[in-house]
């Protein structure tokens, strides 16, 4: 290595000093020194050293260029950077050192190379901005355009604690959202984005998403909105909804910044961000999406076991992205749900519409990355044809409305309600013209690459044809040499070849040369330019016919002619030429295609939005699901409802379907009670995904559902210790609680399951009782409400709540056995089914038998003792004004836990705050027990 290359590489290395530097050498992307060390590491390659001039070595590692997607995908698995440096010009063709320099550097967030994405997932980047208790946060798909920017939290009224200005409340409303997109990258601003504590500010989002500190000053309010100005070229921000929202601006300029650096061929095709709210969907917080397991299993975490593998069945990437959009978000709007029902609806009973559709729709490529590579200038020969066959597609897809006359006319509004499949199968448009052009200007089976020419359709560029008809004259010309020299000397041994250092070339033997000269030749009377006749074959060759030696071998001489060296020089520089050409051509091309790009990205949505009604009709099919009746009022009422996950792990007709009646005006509040294993989890999780699902305009599992459309999912499932962020199982309960009881509305769904585990039996049962009555009596919650538990004590409740209901899972004894029904039915469970589960557990008999001594035992004694003075009752559970330990100190106390950071107290603020609440704690407790 020359130290005038190696100096290049220093050169570009300073500028990318935290990017990993492929620097292309040949046919390798090389690394060195920091970076090579760490390619070997986490892609598995070699690392050896090369000298770089004066005995020094440097540590090397390289990647083969071909396959460098590969390796760029694990380094950025691993959280690294690549900066793609490339050579600029033709090594063979460069004088001095070739130019290269960095045209990409790859990051997580922007990514357009096919391999290096999932298609079934959108990959965004995201910008972010904190400034007191608000939060500025931008997106985009760098592979579709898209881009949108929003303003956390939103202001509406809402209970004290939102509108207080806490600093930490912003990360209630943002992580949700975050979780909602699963950016692959999100910048923050920082003033030193090199330092260790750049990431301090962001806590919260260390270990979830790949943050990338960028430079503070490039979210600052002047330099965003110029680059946004720039890009866009408007002279104020009011069009995209920014003007009114400063931080979101700031993020969106921030982004457009960042691509210019990375990915500048994406602001080519990047959408004008659309500012949005994230009140237009049902808000579903990170706990719930993670506890109702809507994209990922809670086991394993992967998409199998989740609502998205069973709904799963689109056949277009474009689609499979929508799909988990709509079940990220679902909708709080009649209107559009009823549309989505309507179009699942018409797939599910046209049969033959559906089957057709579902044929083309599997044969789509994902139209709308591949528009956008092309317009990013990042396409290749068979992506155009890729999309050419697309709209080929297309039309096929569009012609099944041709074929249908009475739903023509429903589209173009001539009579009655039209399905919504129609219209979008109206909305598609195979732009003819686009596919034409391709056509006429590409071969039908071109080269992936337009390195070796071939790409163009002969008679689509004259020019192109003069130059492809003039090297195909010299090499015919060349392919007819040996024939007419062999003719033209009377020479048999005259033979032409080809090889890559001399080119082409007339070879003739040793022996040949040496011959005399046979008397055809000599009757030609042959004359050498001073007159003489030649003696030799060589003498005739080299002085009368032209020869000119090149090449000496051991048993032959090499020769060229003039006529030769002229049609080789012709060859060679055409072949350039028609590259040339051919890439000027085809920029063109891709430049007119791209010109279609609005047309093609709204053809392409329509086709996602049908590839996902074909799936849901499917999976309404294949699985049973019924049409919900939607309503905006206050009443979930579900028949025969079923799990739809569970149901297919069980064994056809294994699962016990389940009713569920809940309305605001009562019964409002559910408590189901039963034994561990009976199916109260699921239970709750399948009430909870059946309004899911009737949200995003999916059938639902079940006979019959009326839903009265929830604004919100809450769930508090289960106990496990957070270990992420090193909580206490009981600080995370009591938190998302609080969270719970903080954002819950009228019209939410909540769902608590066995709360209170976390701790003793009567700080839960204290903490339970008291959520439920808050939940019952708060005039602004009265939300519908879930609530599993093994605190039997609280079936109590029905009798002094009014518009609470027990429930419990029914169970069966036979002798000694249990046998689970799983079927939920009304009244509370009986206590003592915990001693059953042991002995079906396989507990010893006698183990079993002192249990339920015990149990007795207790029983009598926690009656005693919770019995208040001169209240002599027998009874077990004894009702209303008995259970006086929910003092009023409870909840403030619940609210002070809640409100804790234990990440901002010093080890001795701790110990303090610990003693207090305690103290308080104890308090409590003395004012409930008399
Ligand atoms: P719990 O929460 O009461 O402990 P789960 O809801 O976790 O119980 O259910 C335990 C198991 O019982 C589930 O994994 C499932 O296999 C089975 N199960 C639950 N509900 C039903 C049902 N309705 N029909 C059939 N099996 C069920
Ligand atoms: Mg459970």
């Amino acid at each position: 290595m020359s130290t005038p290359l190696w100096n290049q590489y220093l050169r570009i290395k300073r500028r990318y000093p935290h990017a990993i530097l492929f620097f292309h050498l040949g046919d390798f992307y090389e690394t060195f020194n920091e970076d090579a060390k760490i390619v070997s590491a986490v892609c598995d390659v070699v690392l050896t050293s090369r000298e770089i001039g004066k005995g020094q070595r440097v540590p090397l590692a390289g990647v083969p260029v071909r396959a460098y997607e590969t390796y760029a995908a694990k380094l950025l698995q691993a959280g690294y950077t690549v900066a793609l440096c490339q050579q600029l010009e033709d090594p063979a063709t460069a004088k001095g050192l070739v130019e290269r320099d960095v045209v990409r550097v790859l990051t997580p967030g922007t990514l357009v190379e096919p391999g290096l994405l999932d298609a079934k997932s959108a990959n965004y980047l995201a910008a972010l901005v904190l400034e007191g208790a608000r939060a500025g946060l931008a997106y985009v798909e760098v592979s579709t355009g898209e881009f949108a920017a929003t303003e956390l939290p939103e202001d509406a009224p809402g209970p004290a604690l939102r509108r207080r200005a806490d600093p930490e409340a912003v990360w209630r409303d943002l992580l949700p959202e975050l979780q909602r997109l699963g950016p692959a990258e999100v910048l923050v601003p920082a003033t030193d984005p090199r330092a260790p504590e750049a990431l301090q500010p962001y806590q919260p989002l260390v270990g979830q998403f790949h943050l990338t500190p960028y430079d503070a000053w490039h979210f600052h309010p002047d330099t965003a909105r110029e680059a946004l100005r720039q890009q866009y070229r408007v002279q104020t921000l009011a069009a995209f909804g920014l003007d009114d929202r400063p931080l979101a601006a700031r993020a969106a300029g921030a982004i457009l910044q960042y691509l210019q650096e990375t990915q500048s061929a994406a602001l080519k095709t990047l959408a004008p961000p659309r500012s949005y709210s994230t009140r237009q969907y049902m808000l579903l917080d990170p706990t719930t999406r993670r506890n109702l397991e809507l994209a990922q299993s809670t086991r394993g975490g992967t998409v199998k076991g989740s609502l998205l593998w069973v709904l799963d069945r689109t056949r277009t990437a474009p689609g499979g992205r929508l799909l988990r959009r709509w079940l990220n978000q679902p909708l709080c709007d009649l209107a559009p749900l009823q549309a989505r029902l309507d179009a699942v609806e018409h797939l599910l009973n046209d049969h033959a519409l559906r089957s057709r559709l579902g044929q083309h729709l599997s044969r789509l490529p994902d139209l709308e990355r591949l528009i956008t590579r092309i317009a990013q200038g990042l396409a290749g020969p068979r992506d155009l044809i890729s999309l050419r066959e697309g709209l080929q597609t297309v039309a096929a897809l569009r012609a099944l409305l041709a074929d249908q006359p009475a739903a023509e006319e429903r589209v173009s509004g001539a009579a009655g309600r039209c399905s919504p499949v129609w219209t979008l199968l109206a909305r598609l448009d195979p732009c003819p013209e686009v596919s034409a052009e391709i056509e006429r200007a590409l071969v039908a089976d071109p080269p992936a690459t337009l390195a070796n020419g071939g790409v163009i359709r002969p008679g689509y560029a004259t020019d192109l044809d003069a130059l492809v008809e003039s090297i195909r004259e010299a090499r015919e010309w060349v392919a007819g040499l040996e024939r007419r020299e062999r003719e033209r000397t009377g020479l048999k041994g005259i033979r032409v070849g080809y090889n890559k250092v001399f080119g082409y070339y007339l070879e003739v033997s040793h022996p040949a040369l040496r011959a005399r000269l046979t008397p055809e030749i000599l009757a030609q009377n042959p004359r050498l330019p001073d007159g003489r006749v030649p003696e030799t074959v060589a003498e005739y060759l080299e002085g009368c016919c032209g020869y000119l030696r090149k090449q000496t071998l051991v048993g032959a001489e090499r020769y060229v002619t003039p006529d030769l060296k002229e049609k080789e020089a012709l060859i060679n520089g055409a072949q350039e030429k028609i590259v040339a050409l051919e890439t000027r051509l085809f920029q063109d091309l891709c430049a007119r295609v791209a010109a279609a790009r609005e047309r093609i990205l709204a053809t392409a949505a329509a086709l996602a939005e049908l590839d996902v009604y074909v799936s849901l009709a499917e999976v309404a099919e294949r699985h049973r699901y019924v049409r919900p009746v939607l309503t905006a009022g206050e009443r979930i009422r579900i028949v025969g409802g079923r799990h739809p996950v569970v149901e297919l792990t069980l064994s056809e007709g294994g699962f016990v379907p389940n009713d569920c009646d809940l309305a605001n005006s009562g019964p409002q509040i559910i408590i189901l009670t039963g034994p561990n294993m009976s199916g109260k989890s699921t239970y709750l999780r399948q009430v909870a995904l059946i309004v899911l699902l009737a949200q995003i305009g999916s059938f639902v599992p079940a006979e019959a559902a009326e839903i009265g459309l929830v604004d919100r999912i809450f769930t508090r499932v289960g106990a496990q210790d957070d270990i992420a962020t090193g909580q206490s199982t009981f600080m995370v309960e009591m938190a998302e609680t609080a969270y719970i009881l903080h954002h819950a509305t009228p019209r939410s769904l909540v769902i608590f399951d066995e709360i209170g585990r976390g701790t003793a039996t009567y700080d839960g049962l204290a903490v339970a009782r008291a959520v439920i009555e808050y939940v019952h009596d708060h005039p602004r919650l009265g939300c519908k409400t879930l609530f599993a538990t093994h605190y039997h004590e609280l079936t109590e409740l029905e009798r002094v709540l009014p518009r609470v209901r027990n429930y419990r899972v029914e169970v069966l004894e036979e002798g000694d056995q249990v046998v689970f029904l799983h079927r939920v039915v009304p009244g509370a469970a009986d206590r003592s089914y915990g001693v059953h589960v042991a002995r079906l557990a396989g507990l010893p008999g006698s183990v079993v038998q002192r249990a339920a001594e015990l149990l007795r035992e207790l029983e009598r004694g926690k009656g005693g003792r919770r019995r208040r003075a001169g209240e002599e009752t027998g009874e077990r559970h004894t009702g209303g004004p008995a259970l006086p330990f929910l003092a009023d100190g409870l909840l403030p106390l619940i609210e002070e836990l809640a409100g804790l950071d234990p990440n901002q107290l010093t080890p001795l603020q701790a110990l303090i705050k610990l003693h207090e609440l305690v103290e308080r704690a104890r308090q409590v407790r003395a004012d409930a027990r008399p």
